[in-house]
């Protein structure tokens, strides 16, 4: 039997979807049938992918809100211009420049302050928005939640704790909701992500040849970074009524890094 998902009912909304990962996932929701809303905290660039979008032939609209921040995500769910969500895709997250840049820090060298940035956005966007689309959902009967983890949760990445952290707490987070939820036609799963060639972590890629990148490239069994483009098959099938009995799974999307549970 050929898979073919058609997406044409449903509004997903994508956060942090004007550049990197997200982008990638709202034109792969969009040629699905879905109507985007894309997310981010950049109008400017929310409004071009959206535009692009239609441009192309699809439904799309930006919406602009900062996911830390519980009251505005709410008003921008319960706006009309986001109207109900059918899918939420938790993408907005904050490792990249700093991960491979000046943020990669021991633990025992950082502060409170430090960490509450990667706490903030990667577990409390998540919450906050979850929170924000589930009641519609529940009382629809029907509603998916997608949110991009990292490996760095899964396995830990050293200089990286607060934001392992927060991208496990996302995973358990999701989890529990799964169960919560899964009676009212309700699934809630991960993808976890390896590394990543995307805005944010662009720095790292100009010097393709520094040691770190080439011993980094090496524990991918698939011998490249991931695309954007890599991670919409996937999110599109978990989106879809054909995954109604997979939930509160967490699916790695990473060239083979790791084969860890
Ligand atoms: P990216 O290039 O930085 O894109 C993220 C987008 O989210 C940006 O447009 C960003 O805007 C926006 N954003 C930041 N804070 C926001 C907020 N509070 N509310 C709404 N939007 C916000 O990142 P990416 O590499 O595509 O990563 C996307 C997701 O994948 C993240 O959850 C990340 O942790 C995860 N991930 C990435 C990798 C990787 O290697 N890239 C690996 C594993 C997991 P600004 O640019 O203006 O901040």
């Amino acid at each position: 039997m050929p898979l073919e998902i058609d997406l044409s009912g449903c509004r997903v909304l994508v956060t942090g979807g004007s550049q990197g990962i997200g982008r990638g996932l709202a034109f792969g929701f969009a040629e699905a049938g879905a109507e985007v809303v894309v997310n981010d905290i950049s109008a400017e660039r929310a409004d071009a992918v959206a535009g692009e979008l239609r441009e192309r032939g699809g439904r799309a609209v930006a919406a602009v809100f900062d996911v830390t921040d519980y009251a505005a995500v709410g008003r921008a769910v319960a706006d009309a211009g986001a109207g109900a969500v059918d899918v939420l895709i938790n993408n907005a997250g904050n490792a990249g420049a700093e991960g491979w840049g000046s943020g990669r820090a021991r633990f025992v060298e950082t502060e409170p302050t430090d960490w509450e940035r990667y706490l903030q956005i990667n577990l409390y966007g998540v919450m906050n928005c979850a929170h924000a689309v589930l009641p519609s959902m529940i009382s629809r009967g029907w509603g998916r939640i997608i949110t991009i983890v990292s490996d760095a949760g899964r396995t830990g990445d050293p200089g990286m704790a607060a934001y392992s952290a927060a991208k496990a707490g996302a995973a358990g987070l999701t989890r529990a909701l799964a169960i919560e939820t899964g009676r009212y036609g309700i699934t809630i799963n991960n993808i976890a992500l390896g590394t990543m060639r995307t805005p944010a972590t662009e720095g790292m890629w100009t010097d393709i040849d520094h040691p770190r990148v080439k011993q980094t490239l090496q524990r991918y069994v698939v011998r490249r970074p991931g695309k954007p483009e890599d991670v919409a098959p996937l999110a599109v099938f978990l989106a879809s009524q054909q995954a109604e009995w997979i939930t509160g799974q967490t699916y790695p999307v990473n060239g083979g890094f790791s084969f860890a549970l």
